[in-house]
């Protein structure tokens, strides 16, 4: 590898990382078509407009647009508690779904197939998972386990005593069963007694509309055609502050655009800066992003990478996308920086990089606390995803990584770059 700028160094005297980050928090949970998102994309524009010295290039992002109008959840003798629809979720009817509910525990395909014949015309309760961990079972597959065995209802609980839990339905088309975060002491109220099923009324109204949010992309060219992708998503979850996910990638991410943008003109590849929304459901920005390209556009993305929750622990990993020459890469980048990274090959379809990687662009995520029941990274998607779970020195390390990495990226030679696009697996 050729010697590159000390990017450390800039990024430890960089002031506006961490006001970014709080910035970001500021503007709240950041839920896709909310003004606390379009004063993201607002404050991100404008700061991402400095850090490169181009205009933003808007990308429209249309999509189905949905909102709660109100939400409640009643159990016996009247007492409500606090749930938090998920995103996307179908109403109830009129007056709420009233129906028995059963505990699923973890939601596992062997809970879901031993209690097969008690689910139909059940709301199916299943537990949230940490989901930066090998093996985690996704909220989509449970929720898609609990339709295709006759539930008409779907409660998901959250890991923080207190605290609710949201995030997406996993529901694409128009058809589904309403579904709702809970806390962990409603589902205490909710175990199965010697008298059956606890009877809960679920009240869920809606308003769908089309919508449209934005991609952001700077581009700023290097000496050949071809592209290093550095992306981040703007958007989040109603309730907390969406600090860890994803205010920590998009403050690194424009760190690192600041401190690499006054050498990317003399870098074989160019940067380009992507801001994703939408992400929080079904990872619709970048769907529409990575569609957009022809077969020679998509051809001159030489990497993604992607920032999402850099933050709340201080350990780091790659998810490599089954695209296992990056590994002895992105090692040797990590530990010419002093930072131990992990890698984890397998395709992960959890956040913006796997659309790249389908598209066959050689795709990594970054993620902090990968595999780490105690990293904070446990309270995203809840609201308690707020910015004292992130500390600046973790926001500076992934900043630093980032930079190095995709300045390496940048400046790889051919031969190097064209063998990451050999892709192991797809999972
Ligand atoms: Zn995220």
């Amino acid at each position: 590898m050729t010697a590159l700028p000390d990017f450390a160094k800039a990024i430890a005297a960089d002031h506006k990382m961490w006001r970014d980050f709080l910035g970001l928090c500021d503007c709240g949970g950041r839920l896709a078509g909310t003004q606390s998102e379009r004063h993201a994309l607002a404050l991100i524009a404008a700061e991402a407009e400095i850090a490169t010295g181009r205009d933003a290039r808007s990308l429209p992002i249309p999509y189905r647009g949905w909102s709660v109008r109100q939400a409640s959840l009643t159990l016996a003798g009247g007492v409500t508690a606090p749930c938090q629809p998920l995103v996307r979720t179908i109403a109830t009817p009129a007056g709420g779904l009233a129906a028995e509910v059963i505990d699923l525990g973890r939601g596992t395909p062997e809970e879901f197939e031993a209690h097969a014949d008690d689910i139909a015309g059940r709301i199916a309760m299943v537990r949230h998972e940490l989901m930066f961990a090998a093996g985690t079972i996704h909220r989509r597959r449970k929720y898609l386990a609990a339709v295709a065995a006759g539930a008409v209802g779907f409660l998901i609980v959250g890991p923080v005593p207190g605290k609710l839990v949201a995030g997406s339905s996993g529901r694409q088309g128009g058809s589904g069963i309403p579904a709702a975060g809970i806390a962990p002491e409603t589902a205490a109220m909710l175990r199965r007694t010697a008298r059956g099923w606890p009877t809960v009324t679920l009240q869920i109204e809606t308003e769908e509309a089309p919508a449209e949010s934005q991609t952001l992309l700077f581009d700023l060219a290097g000496l050949g055609n071809d592209w290093v992708v550095l992306s981040a998503h703007i958007d989040g979850h109603d309730g907390g502050e969406s600090a860890i996910d994803n205010a920590t990638g998009v403050a690194a991410a424009l760190a690192a655009a600041r401190a690499l943008a006054p050498h990317v003109k003399g870098f074989r590849r160019g940067l380009r800066l992507a801001f994703f929304s939408v992400e929080e459901w079904a990872l619709t920005g970048s769907a529409h992003y990575v569609e957009s390209l022809s077969a020679a556009e998509r051809q001159s993305i030489a990497l993604n990478a992607n920032l999402d929750s850099v933050g709340g622990s201080g350990e780091l990993a790659a998810l490599t996308s089954g695209f296992a020459a990056l590994e002895p890469f992105l090692l040797e980048v990590a530990e010419a920086s002093g930072v131990a990274l992990r890698t984890v090959r397998p395709l992960m379809q959890n956040s913006d990089h796997a659309n790249f990687a389908l598209a066959g662009i050689p795709a990594l995520r970054l993620v902090a606390g990968f595999d780490d029941p105690n990293a904070n990274l446990r309270y995203v998607l809840t609201a308690a995803d707020t910015r004292d779970k992130v500390a600046e020195t973790e926001l500076r390390q992934a900043a630093t990584l980032t930079a190095n990495i995709v300045a390496a990226a940048c400046t790889a030679n051919d031969a190097l770059a064209a063998g990451w696009r050999r892709q192991r697996s797809r999972a």
